[in-house]
């Protein structure tokens, strides 16, 4: 399996707490723990690269793309964005992170505002599994908390997810649906939500395990070489 991992990577050039938390950036954590979970043939993207880090033959070679960005969704070209939606239609798999949900390319695979309520105050998450039967809570416990995160509230303005298999609770009072998983095309879409840049979540050993779980669940049954837009007109197969 060949994950690319990509990241905006600014937080960390300009912010001393981001960079302090992640000194490899957030993208080196992420991938750490996937390593670590025993996934192998992990590398990683940033914004700030030639093609913003994903060239068409790049993409070409991934077979899930994990996604974490935030201040400059506007910065990644429509282009780029349409050629991994495009990707994922194909069998694709895209692990969205955090606020990732104001991505261009999650907002348009979903197709609805993708808004949240939030407060960034660090305040004690407990997440719940909904569904310990899923392959992405395999090994999780009942529920888990993280000591300090920013809170994400309901409404979460996405389509009601196919699969939902974490609920958070945060100790300001709202519930949010934390991990939900999609199907577009012949790709699999999961959105997990802690990840806020100045705590330590990605170095948290439950987080990620479920990251590598949310890979492993994400990871293409088939995976289309030729684009949705050069189908061909069916032959009868027999005489008509
Ligand atoms: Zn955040």
């Amino acid at each position: 399996m060949r994950v690319t991992v990509w990241n905006e990577f600014r937080h960390e050039k300009s912010n001393p707490v981001v960079s302090g938390i992640y000194p490899d950036g957030i993208h080196g954590a992420i991938a750490a723990g996937l390593s670590e979970n025993g996934i192998a043939g992990v590398t990683t993207a940033t914004l700030d690269e030639p093609e913003q880090g994903l060239s068409a033959k790049r993409l070409a070679e991934t077979d899930v793309l994990v996604w974490w960005g935030h201040r400059h969704h506007d910065e990644v070209s429509d282009a780029l964005a349409a050629a991994v939606c495009e990707r994922v239609n194909a069998g694709m798999g895209l692990v969205v992170l955090h606020s990732g949900h104001f991505s261009k390319v999650f907002k348009r695979l979903m197709g609805t505002p993708c808004t949240l309520r939030w407060r960034a105050e660090g305040e004690l998450e407990r997440l719940w599994v909904v569904d310990p039967a899923h392959p992405v809570a395999a090994g999780i416990p009942p529920f888990f908390e993280l000591e300090r995160e920013e809170m994400y509230g309901e409404p979460f303005e996405v389509p009601p997810p196919d699969e939902l298999v974490f609920l958070s609770w945060f100790k300001g009072g709202e519930a949010f649906r934390s991990g939900c998983g999609y199907r577009r095309g012949r790709g699999r879409i999961f959105y997990f939500r802690p990840g806020h840049e100045t705590f330590p979540t990605y170095h948290d050993a439950t987080i990620r395990k479920v990251i590598a779980n949310a890979v492993r669940w994400a990871a293409p049954v088939v995976l289309e070489a030729e684009p949705f837009q050069n189908r061909r007109i069916m032959p009868p197969l027999e005489p008509i």
